[in-house]
């Protein structure tokens, strides 16, 4: 019976494995620190993924999870963000039918949403729960999507042909062709559903934002200038998987970085939808090789080669990369031979929170997911910032000019980064004066990451007062 009076929260992440990480974090927290119980409510356009079974059987048993029936996307043919939110408004009816039982048998307060999930709000008010999102991204992301409606008036044509960079609240200006990808194209859906729910984002009663203040100090405070109409923002982060027991390491990634000196390697990876064309992945290779460092690198076969997909129709899932090779099919001859003991490779999948939190690891070379992002932060590990697709391009300007964590190495006339200058770039992480100057400033923001979520620190304050707010509903 005491199970029932128990503050509930119900958490709807957005299709795909970079959107559940978070939020399962985040839900982790509320369980230890609040006592708080949970239900996870996962909208699908198929059966669910092996990677989301696993990560939600393995939660405590006071989160619990509930996969709604998948929903039809066959008539669609649209970008990543469109088949998202689609997912979303498709499950509503389902959804309501949880969140009906749910408010039956729990005490539940709130139904908390991701990126695009602001389609279930009214479904959240017809049974008086608060509507809250959990921004798995960027203040810097949240505080353009504030701005968007605004910038959508005043601007017309394309941002990328905006002769000045565009002055995001609180940010560095980014110039118009590195905003996030779905605002690329302003006549296509994806810009139209984006532009939709930056509207909404007004309706929610609360937005709590996987960042922390001495991270990204100026979005925040923007974020947090009292306006009329614009519901409150906690950054509560970082909050990323940093339990050190190793997850599945077939490759042997752990006990290769065990037998490597300290600080030595540098670390290669595209998160979980990123690849490289063929000749960009055999200009990646000899570059490493050129710079004599020790690297790990996660291979995934060029994009010619591979079947990337954000959304995989014949298997109705989000992110997946089918046909994978053998990298000896790809990468250049003798490469692997040339390179062993020093190099590694693994293909497609590594256990990256545990490869950044092994002392081996000195350097990050990465797409510049938030998720990763987060990771290297968290560990105090300086990045090489190769940014591919969604936001991450706005996330390397921020890290390499406004933070001052990473280096970015620069592309030819032909678009791609030679390996000269991948070589000069690795070197310059690895050994160089800049490089020291951004691994200074990476682990005094570990330290502040670590201090953020302390006991007394702001994270954690912030997201006490949104249970606070919860709890005297
Ligand atoms: N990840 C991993 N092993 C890999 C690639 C990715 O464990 O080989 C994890 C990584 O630690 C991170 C997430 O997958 O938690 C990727 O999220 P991110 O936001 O960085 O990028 P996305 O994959 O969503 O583009």
């Amino acid at each position: 019976m005491a199970e029932t009076k128990k503050t509930h929260v119900a958490v709807l992440p957005s299709p795909g494995m970079g959107h559940l990480n978070p939020l399962v974090e985040f839900a982790k927290r509320l369980v230890s620190l609040h006592n708080i119980s949970l239900t996870f409510i996962i909208p699908t356009a198929g059966p669910p993924s092996k990677a989301q079974k696993s990560t939600l059987d393995s939660l405590p048993a006071s989160i619990d999870h509930v996969f709604l029936p998948p929903v039809n996307l066959t008539d669609v043919h649209a970008k990543i963000e469109t088949l998202i939110s689609l997912t979303v408004v498709r499950s509503l009816p389902s959804l309501r039918d949880v969140l009906k039982s749910l408010t039956e048998k729990t005490h539940l307060v709130s139904l908390v949403v991701d990126l695009f999930g602001t389609d279930a709000f009214d479904v959240a008010r017809e049974f008086n729960v608060s509507p809250y999102i959990f921004f798995t991204s960027t203040a810097m992301a949240l505080s353009l999507f504030f701005y968007l409606p605004e910038l959508d008036e005043k601007v017309s044509g394309e941002y990328r042909d905006l002769p000045e960079p565009v002055k995001i609240p609180g940010c560095i200006p980014i110039a118009g062709k590195e905003l996030l990808d779905p605002v690329q194209d302003r006549k296509n859906d994806a810009y139209k559903c984006v532009l939709h729910h930056t509207k909404r984002y007004r309706l929610a009663d609360g937005i709590m934002v996987n960042s922390f203040n001495d991270l990204e100090t100026g979005a925040i405070k923007a974020l947090q200038a009292k306006e009329p109409g614009k519901p409150p923002v906690y950054p509560v982060g970082p909050l990323v998987n940093m339990d050190p027991s190793t997850k599945a390491d077939e490759a042997g990634c752990l006990t290769w970085l065990d037998r490597q000196p300290d600080g030595s390697v540098l670390y290669v990876s595209f998160g979980s939808g990123g690849t490289l064309s063929y000749n960009q992945t055999v200009e990646l290779a000899l570059g490493l090789e050129m710079s004599a460092h020790r690297f790990l690198w996660v291979v995934k076969s060029p994009n010619e080669v591979a079947n990337i997909t954000f959304f995989d129709k014949a298997n109705a899932t989000f992110f997946s990369v089918n046909s994978e090779k053998d990298p000896s099919d790809f990468l250049p001859k003798g490469f692997l031979e040339r390179t062993k003991g020093r190099g590694l490779v693994v293909s497609s999948w590594a256990p990256q929170a545990q490869a950044l939190s092994h002392s081996s690891t000195g350097g990050f070379l990465t797409h510049c997911g938030w998720n990763s992002t987060l990771e290297s932060v968290a560990n105090g590990v300086p990045l090489i910032t190769w940014p591919l697709y969604a936001e991450q391009k706005m996330n390397a300007v921020m890290l390499t000019e406004d933070i001052k964590v990473a280096l970015r190495p620069k592309a030819n006339e032909n678009g791609l980064v030679s390996r000269n200058e991948i070589a000069r770039v690795v070197r310059a992480l690895m050994e160089g004066e800049d490089g020291k100057k951004v691994r200074y400033r990476m682990n005094d923001l570990k330290e502040a990451a670590a201090n953020v979520l302390s006991h007394d620190g702001s994270s954690t304050k912030a997201l006490a007062e949104v249970v606070r707010k919860w709890q005297n509903n």
